[in-house]
């Protein structure tokens, strides 16, 4: 089976690429799991160039290889805020409930509340990038939180088709529906994993 680092501090992320890659027979460990995760600046202006600098920087430092995700939220009427500040919306120290209420008062009074879910995966080996996948999920920001699951802005989207937020929504469902989801379905289908 083959074996890789996902190369973030986020247990959720790490929770969500395991349960979807585990059937697909790739073994995804924790950064921590192997020594913690080398600091790495997020100085990029898209998720992709975010998540190959993740993936790339881990892979060498750990000597493994390595998958990075970017990912975040953009909502339409906002001109695609939070986007890459996604985690830190409400200033460095934030937390996702602040997060969420900065999002909830920079709409209020918006009728227009579609939004996405976007995610980037890196694939990287210790010798240098294996390739990136991108997924997406559409939906709505509600007017209220709603929902113990997830993590970050799942308790207040909604995506296309259902009424419950991610956070209310079942581990399960979440991770078919979900960029994250999407974008390793599509590193899958495009072959990434198997040049690892
Ligand atoms: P990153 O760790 O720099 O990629 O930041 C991702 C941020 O985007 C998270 O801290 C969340 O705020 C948000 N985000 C990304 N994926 C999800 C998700 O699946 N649910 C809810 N929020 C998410």
């Amino acid at each position: 089976m083959p074996q890789i680092v996902a190369a973030t501090g986020n247990a959720h992320k790490v929770e969500e690429i395991q349960a979807i890659l585990a059937p697909l027979g790739i073994e995804v460990l924790s950064a921590k799991a192997v020594g913690g995760m080398p600091d790495v600046v997020e100085d990029g202006d898209t998720f992709a160039a975010n998540a190959i600098k993740k993936a790339v920087e881990a892979a060498r430092a750990l000597g493994r290889p390595v998958l990075a995700d970017d990912s975040g939220l953009e909502v339409f009427a906002l001109g695609g805020e939070p986007g890459i500040y996604s985690a830190r919306y409400a200033g460095e120290g934030g937390n996702d409930g602040r997060n969420v209420r900065k999002l909830l008062g920079r709409l209020d009074g918006q009728t227009d509340r579609a939004a996405r879910f976007v995610c980037v995966i890196a694939l990287a080996s210790p010798a240098g990038l294996i390739g990136t996948a991108e997924g997406e999920v559409r939906g709505h920001i509600i007017h209220e939180p709603r929902g113990d699951g997830g993590f970050g802005y799942d308790p207040v989207f909604v995506p296309e088709g259902f009424t419950q937020t991610f956070a209310e929504l079942p581990g399960e469902v979440k991770n078919r529906l979900s960029h994250r989801g999407n974008a390793l379905q599509n590193a899958v289908a495009s072959g990434l994993f198997t040049a690892v």
